[in-house]
């Protein structure tokens, strides 16, 4: 591990200033993905602001119904949090499908929404990757592919982003809250994480300076009925081959309303905003859920080993639907 200094921050103000003051500098809050970063040489901050001290670690629902998740809030909080497992269950199971209890008891929401992407090529130094070194080339288009994206890629990248959280955050269209020298602003989930284009390094539309402050999840009164699917090769800490956060409206056995968001698939979090509306008015059935599913992969790009996941993420979505209408 390379030497670096040190700021225990009092304030957001002190945290922001600091990250504003240093070219390289990162924050740390619960450290489980920055750590093994720079463990291994990846990561090289020479400056760390640790911001554990910062007051965001609250859950609570403001007057226009909306629910604020502090940055710091730890996962297995958020995950046991009643009115998380109440209003929105999806949130609460792709938390608790993530990592292991040790992991979550330590990481937080701010951290989970920048953790980095589990491509083995990423962490091996001795291959070329454009996320670790820009323009150094991607081992794993050629290479050993079979937890690769399918959505979202490109010539420079096929990493998938590794969040369950986010895949829930992403259904429910949250809203972060960053902080820096210059102000608050709000960033829309969807425009946070970025598809890696020709810069697969630049992962989030985050400034340098800019601390994440807090999470909103607005109301959405038919995610009580709502749940999150993970496929894997074992059945804990372990990263998703497919995920799927699903949230269903029915009315009768017409479907009303329906979000879908799919991980373990995308180069980010992926919405799948086109077989949402698929479904609206449609009778609840195989046939419908099926329909739905085809048209939410339709767009996918397999390599040589990872084409079986186009078919399991659909099935994933259909699992996830039947279990909503039981
Ligand atoms: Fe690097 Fe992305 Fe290629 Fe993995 S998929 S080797 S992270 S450029």
């Amino acid at each position: 591990m390379n030497p670096f200094k040190f700021l225990k921050a009092k304030s957001s103000k002190e945290a922001v200033a600091a990250m504003s003051d240093h070219k390289n500098a990162k924050f740390i809050g619960g450290g489980t993905n920055i750590i093994d970063l720079m463990k291994m040489n990846i990561e090289k901050p020479e400056y760390l602001i640790d911001i554990t001290a910062l007051d965001l670690k609250g859950i609570e629902t403001l007057p226009n119904g909306n629910v604020r998740i502090g940055a710091l809030v730890k996962n297995s909080d958020l995950a046991y949090n009643n009115i998380i497992k109440i209003r929105y269950p999806l949130l609460s199971d792709a938390l608790l499908s993530g990592a292991s209890p040790q992991l979550r008891n330590m990481a937080t929401t701010g951290g989970n929404l920048l953790q980095r992407t589990r491509c083995p090529y990423f962490y091996d130094k001795v291959t070329p990757c454009n996320k670790r070194e820009p323009g150094s080339g991607c081992s794993a288009i050629e290479g050993y592919n079979r937890k690769h994206a399918i959505l979202g890629i490109s010539d420079h990248c096929i990493a998938t982003h590794p969040s369950d959280m986010c895949v829930a955050m992403a259904a429910l269209d949250a809203i972060i809250n960053a902080e820096s020298p210059n102000g608050k602003r709000s960033i829309n989930f969807e425009d946070f994480h970025l598809l890696p284009g020709n810069t697969p390094d630049k992962e989030n539309s985050l400034l340098n300076d800019e601390l994440i402050t807090s999470v909103e999840i607005p109301p959405l009164p038919f995610a009580s009925n709502s749940t999150y699917i993970k496929v894997r090769d074992r059945s804990s800490y372990e990263f998703a081959l497919t995920s799927a956060a699903i949230a269903l409206e029915l009315n009768g056995d017409v479907i009303s309303d329906a979000r879908i968001a799919l991980g373990g698939v995308g180069t980010k979090p992926w919405r799948a905003k086109d077989a949402e509306q698929s479904l609206k008015g449609k009778k609840a059935s195989l046939e419908t859920y099926r329909a739905a599913a085809d048209i939410a992969l339709k767009d996918a790009m397999t390599f040589k080993y990872n084409a079986f996941k186009t078919e399991l993420a659909k099935r994933t979505i259909i699992a996830a639907f039947q279990n909503l209408e039981k």
